[in-house]
């Protein structure tokens, strides 16, 4: 074994071979990261494995050890490769997703200056007597350090004696002081202090279900449980228990969960029930502090971490359980930049490699894991109950084309909602309204040309926001003033009009019809610095406000008990989206936001308002019906030949210049179409529903068919001339077809 398999962190597909010098063989192994000669320059990379024979002729060595330390657990370069195999993803870059920036960087160990005294204590204390007005900035910082007795941090001395570097150097040149260089200090992960919470008496459901995740446990058994809990019925307190029995068998924890800035609840929970360091990862954690979490978990100082879908690749060298909190969330999925991977596929995949318990949790799994569950794939687990017997609650749908004939003109609110708003704030209970549109209006458009103001970046409609009196994308965040006096399309005067209410909308209504409420919004717009989502829900629940209205945010698993009334404002908005997945996203979203009801003592209720009250996804959320909605839906899946009954692959090629992107296309198109076997079909070539984002225009097809590693072998053989400036993404499993 002299021979070591290197990933580098930015070239090529494939690793190369290096030699491994006798005074560095003790310290390869895989994950240990080098510098490797290729073409005359030293490159950083990644040992991926260790060879004895090599075709390579006239091999060079490896120059040099990075780290001391193993970047990676083995089984997560298994995981790799299998991602790069499914994913069509070449395995550097599989590799660089897994490992923070920072963890890339080979950040060295900081040291700071530390300043103590060279000679005694009493040799000091004679040159101050001699010295002290002559040298007053020099005789200040002598007095602090025979204060200190004891060395003390260069800065901290700056700072307490008032003085410049430049009279400490003299101070050192005299023989008085001499500086040594130390290890920074590093502080403790943050453990904040919680009051213990015992077990809870679990319900029979419960006790079913974590005997069971118990057992695949306790034989360390790969094993799939897939948890289809109504909303609140307990599936976090199984989680708990998972996690302390993951812990007494000795093994590390990863909890998934969709957004990290929506679970400080999950944590201070989870944190108040161990009674122990927890390391949660997001992205705001500063590089330092992310590469000594990922240090502390190499070294086993950490064995529960929680984060979003990144946490998954966790370096854990005794991993044995691994949860995906609210399974169906879109956000698991990479669809930005490949690999495109789902984060809940490779838990599975991961918990396979180290025969690990794998949980998956929610009250509306996606299709395609309900569909697993049942072919017996994932061990099925309902929770149809919650605790403490919580009333489930009361439903209401609303006609809102009666509305608007009642109201003469669209309304945003029906007569039933401000009914029940009202005696909520009568009887100081609160209320939470959803609405999926952030902004004041959504659209401005043309009343002549009937073509809404379009961003000239992106082909979407921008929306408009009051509070700052602008147009704004959302997809690149460009902005125009409101002020203008001419369709920009046709040129006609007086004739933009606003349309689409958004949250903005809401919030400024309420106001004007109940003078007195008080509010509180969630959407990005108010949430766009650090904390501000645990403010928001910490003043809620704190009984700072009345209602509280948003987006998609508040959808999330949250646990307010004295909210009593949800209302939906439009339940409908998304059905039409022609995409295969529209379907059971407004089911799901419906759903989860209906859960946020009745979470306490008081009976809960909930109002939908739709424009659409006979379609079949209104009506079986209406009567929250997951059984129904799961048969309803996989017919149609059947019928049309979707997942799970075949496989999706989507590729999108994007660049500035709209005929290099097309030409592109068609010469891949054509290479691909030959290539491809008769089990696969391709769809033609065509613009997705937004063409142009952030001045990239984009083109798509899809691939429908069911051996994904065989389509990404052959997709990753296509030899095409692709220019520099166009950009072909393979995503696998895509969450949609139609974006
Ligand atoms: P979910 O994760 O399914 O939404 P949670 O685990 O958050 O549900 O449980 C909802 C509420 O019920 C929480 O306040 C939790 O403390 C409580 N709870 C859960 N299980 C039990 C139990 N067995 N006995 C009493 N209360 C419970
Ligand atoms: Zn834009």
């Amino acid at each position: 074994m002299h021979i070591a398999a290197v990933v580098l962190d930015k070239s090529i597909d494939r690793p190369l071979d290096y030699s491994i010098p006798e005074h560095l063989a003790s310290k390869i192994k895989p994950g240990i990261r080098v510098h490797v000669p290729v073409r005359g320059k030293l490159r950083k990379g990644t040992v991926l494995s260790l060879l004895s024979k090599t075709t390579v002729k006239n091999i060079l060595p490896i120059e040099e050890v990075l780290s001391e330390m193993d970047v990676l657990t083995p089984d997560l370069f298994s995981l790799a490769d299998w991602m790069s195999r499914y994913y069509a993803t070449p395995i550097d870059r599989c590799l660089s997703s897994m490992l923070p920036a920072s963890v890339k960087k080979d950040l060295k160990e900081k040291t700071e200056v530390e300043i103590q005294l060279a000679v005694s204590k009493e040799k000091i204390a004679s040159f101050l007597q001699e010295n002290r007005s002559r040298l007053a900035k020099q005789a200040s910082v002598l007095d602090e350090m025979l204060k200190a007795s004891g060395p003390m941090l260069l800065k901290e001395l700056l700072n307490i004696a008032k003085v410049s570097e430049s009279s400490i150097a003299s101070l050192i040149e005299k023989g008085l002081l001499q500086k040594k260089r130390v290890k920074e200090q590093t502080t403790e992960l943050e453990v904040d202090e919680f009051i213990p919470t015992p077990p809870k008496v679990l319900s029979l459901e419960q006790e079913r279900t974590f005997a069971s995740i118990s057992s695949s446990l306790q034989e360390k058994r790969f094993a799939t449980h897939l948890i289809h809990g109504i909303t609140g019925s307990g599936k976090t307190e199984i989680y708990l228990r998972a996690i302390q029995e993951a812990l007494s068998l000795g093994k590390a924890s990863i909890l998934l969960v969709p957004e990290i800035s929506l679970t400080t609840q999950t944590i201070e929970r989870l944190t108040a029930r161990l009674q122990r360091k927890i390391a949660v990862i997001h992205h705001r954690l500063s590089d330092r502090e992310r590469l000594k979490t990922w240090e502390a978990m190499r070294k086993q100082e950490i064995d529960v971490v929680v984060g979003a879908r990144s946490a998954l690749f966790s370096p854990l060298p005794h991993l044995g359980l691994i949860i995906v909190d609210e399974e169906h969330e879109q956000s698991y999925k990479q669809s930005e930049e490949m690999p495109c991977y789902h984060a809940r596929d490779l838990a599975v995949m991961r918990g396979k490699i180290t025969s690990s318990t794998v949980i998956l949790g929610s009250a509306t799994p996606t299709l395609e894991s309900y569909y697993n569950a049942l072919q017996g794939k994932y061990e099925l687990h309902k929770l149809t109950k919650r605790p403490l017997d919580f009333k489930k609650p009361e439903v209401t749908i609303v006609n809102m084309n009666l509305e608007c004939n009642k109201a003469k003109g669209l309304t945003l609110f029906s007569e039933t909602l401000l009914d029940r708003i009202k005696k909520k704030l009568a009887s100081g209970e609160q209320t939470i309204l959803f609405l999926n549109r952030r902004g004041y209006y959504t659209s401005r458009l043309c009343t002549s040309c009937l073509k809404p103001i379009h961003c000239k970046h992106c082909d979407v409609s921008m929306t408009y926001h009051r509070g700052e009196e602008i147009l704004s994308c959302h997809m690149c965040g460009f902005s125009l003033p409101t002020a203008l006096e001419k369709c920009p399309s046709c040129g006609e005067k007086e004739t933009l009009k606003y349309k689409g209410p958004g949250t903005e909308q809401v919030e400024r209504l309420l106001h004007a019809i109940f003078p007195f409420c008080r509010t509180l919004r969630m959407d990005r717009d108010t949430t766009k610095q650090k904390g501000s989502h645990d403010r928001i829900f910490k003043q809620f629940r704190a009984g700072k406000a009345d209602i509280l209205i948003g987006t998609q945010m508040i959808a999330k698993g949250l646990h307010f008990p004295s909210v009593t009334l949800v209302g939906i404002l439009n339940a409908d908005s998304s059905l039409n989206i022609p995409d295969f997945r529209s379907h059971e996203t407004v089911f799901q979203l419906l759903t989860q936001v209906a859960g946020r009801s009745g979470r306490g003592l008081l009976p809960g209720e909930v109002i939908i308002q739709s424009f659409l009250t006979d379609h079949p996804i209104i009506r079986l959320a209406f009567e929250d019906d997951y059984e129904q909605f799961f048969h309803k839906e996989l017919e149609e899946r059947k019928l049309f030949q979707y997942p799970p009954f075949t496989r999706l692959t989507k590729i999108v090629f994007s660049g500035t210049e709209l005929p290099k992107v097309t030409r592109t296309a068609d010469a891949y198109y054509a290479t691909l179409k030959r290539a491809l076997p008769k089990e696969f079909s391709l769809s033609p070539l065509h613009p997705p529903a937004h063409a142009k984002i952030k001045d990239r225009h984009r083109l798509q097809c899809l691939i429908k068919g069911q051996n994904t590693l065989l389509l990404s072998s052959i997709l990753k053989s296509l030899r095409v001339k692709v220019p520099n400036s166009v950009r072909i993404q393979l995503d696998i499993d895509p969450t949609s077809t139609f974006f």
